[in-house]
């Protein structure tokens, strides 16, 4: 069984392109492992807590709850608006979610992992974080982000002891990092006794890009013991700390519960973003460690989505919304762009300009090459090229040597979580054929009846090869992959004409 999960988006705003590729890349993982024959659960949700939220509930006149279902809702249509799949969304307002993180409060505090002392810090409510001293008079006492004052904070807080669990979350992800990706998705983590690192412990955290960990094991250097409650007078909209009804449980052990809920721990793959890895690779395996639960196989780690080389943000006012994008020129064009010029592992970029370069690719690149081809195919056999399968094609490495490269290229580009690469990869060979449909210039075979059965072979050549491509295209582009496969047949070639990728009649610009 593999689990994925997404980062559960918070109910602060509307989803922007930022959540769209979280989402897609949790898909586009999930499609291809189901396509290998896994067995996958995917789950996704929303985080509903939080005084934000409440705050902007007042505004708006309405009641905090009423907020989260009017924006939960979004989120889940935002999945269905990216022809992406999941298997279960939760929302932390669910009535078992609270339950659970109840209970597993009570766990880590019959651990001893839990104790209350005063706090003396400051605080961003903005950006709902506490800032250390010291890093407050870095800051000059204010936010960065939201450019206001840090409040000063005095109060008693619940602390999750993270400083106690740092050794074994060391040894977790140097052992990761050891282990090949394609080893640590496949390998198994056991749960393991709480409390002081085990010298025969198996257990590891693989995190994706490996430059993460590096920041990762430095920040464990500093680690310290992290708040996880807030007075109930100043966080009311939250899960009440078991036993003691002045006290909310802060963001953590509540959002990242979520993933415990469905019951089929341990996680394959974590997607999330940059942001919030530090909470995903020391705040969270110190509450799994806690728990006596196995660590996560893999955490993938994505960067954020600029605009026009500035980060996104409501005070810029150049937030993207992804329901715009996919108005312009369809899901799989979204799918496209998003999966492959936005690095699978590092930050992107994305302009309106970029974006409809990248449409004119896809439609100049694989639209025309099915038009010409399937056209061809009509035009001179009354469409009787047939496609051999992917498993025919792989035996015959010496008459199509190259797409055999191409796709085990694919295969380990996909296998390492590389998914723009892999789509990169299958845009060059689509390139490469209609290059050498081009070089072979098929309209002057098909004056002669000498030449007519190299065309045909050619023919046959390339629809087979566009076929098995499109087979490796469908995580990526499901709906252009099922009407690619629909028109190259195993027997024949079926076209009504119907133009994959056309040009808009208007460009705004
Ligand atoms: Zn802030």
């Amino acid at each position: 069984m593999k689990y994925i999960t997404t980062a559960i988006a918070y109910l602060n705003g509307a989803p922007h392109v930022g959540h769209a590729l979280d989402f897609l890349l949790a898909d586009v993982l999930n499609r291809y492992q189901k396509s290998r024959g896994e067995t996958t659960f995917l789950q996704t949700g929303t985080d509903e807590h939080g005084q934000k939220v409440a705050s902007k509930a007042k505004a708006l006149g309405i009641s905090p709850q009423e907020l989260c279902d009017e924006n939960s809702a979004l989120f889940r249509a935002l999945w269905q608006d990216l022809d992406a799949k999941y298997d279960y969304f939760i929302r932390t307002t669910n009535p078992n979610h609270i339950k659970n993180c109840q209970e597993i409060w009570l766990k880590l505090a019959e651990n001893g992992l839990i104790y209350k002392k005063p706090y003396h810090g400051w605080y961003c409510e903005g950006c709902e974080s506490f800032i250390t001293e010291t890093e407050a008079r870095e800051k000059n006492f204010t936010c960065p982000i939201h450019n206001q004052p840090l409040q000063e904070i005095s109060e008693d807080n619940y602390f999750l002891k993270v400083t106690a669990l740092i050794p074994q979350i060391k040894a977790a992800i140097e052992r990761g990092r050891a282990l090949s990706t394609l080893d640590a998705l496949n390998g198994e983590t056991t749960a393991r006794s709480v409390g002081t690192a085990d010298p025969s412990d198996d257990q590891y955290l693989k995190i994706l890009p490996d430059f993460r960990a590096s920041e990762i094991l430095n920040l464990l250097e500093k680690s310290e013991d992290v708040s996880i409650s807030r007075p109930k007078s100043q966080v009311s909209w939250g899960i009440p700390v078991p036993n003691d009804p002045d006290q909310t449980m802060y963001v953590w052990i509540d959002a990242l519960s979520n993933y415990l809920t469905t019951g089929h721990w341990p996680a394959s793959t974590q997607i999330i973003g940059k942001d919030i890895l530090r909470f995903h690779a020391i705040t969270w395996p110190a509450i799994l460690l806690g728990l006596g639960l196995p660590l996560p196989r893999l955490l993938l780690t994505h960067g954020f989505v600029n605009v026009d080389g500035t980060k996104m943000s409501k005070s810029l006012g150049n937030v993207i919304s992804p329901t715009e994008v996919i108005a312009r020129y369809g899901t799989d064009a979204f799918r496209f762009y998003f999966l492959k010029y936005i690095p699978t592992c590092d930050d992107g970029d994305f302009t309106w300009a970029k974006y409809d370069a990248a449409y004119n690719d896809l439609a100049n690149t694989l639209g025309n090459l099915v038009s010409r081809l399937a056209n061809m195919n009509n035009k001179y056999f009354a469409g009787l090229i047939g496609t051999q399968n992917e498993q025919s094609i792989d035996k015959s490495d010496d008459s199509l040597p190259n797409i055999v490269k191409s796709l085990a290229k694919y295969h380990h580009f996909m296998q390492n979580l590389d998914f723009s690469d892999a789509l990169t990869e299958l845009f060059n060979h689509f390139r490469d054929i209609n290059a050498e449909i081009d070089a072979a210039k098929p309209w002057t075979l098909a004056k002669s009846d000498d030449t007519l059965p190299e065309l045909r072979n050619l023919l046959e050549n390339w629809s087979s090869r566009v076929a098995t491509l499109a087979s490796a295209l469908a995580p990526f582009l499901p709906t252009t992959s099922q009407k690619i496969l629909a028109i190259f047949q195993p027997e024949k070639t079926v076209y009504n004409g119907e133009i994959l990728f056309p040009k808009p009649e208007t460009t705004t610009p």
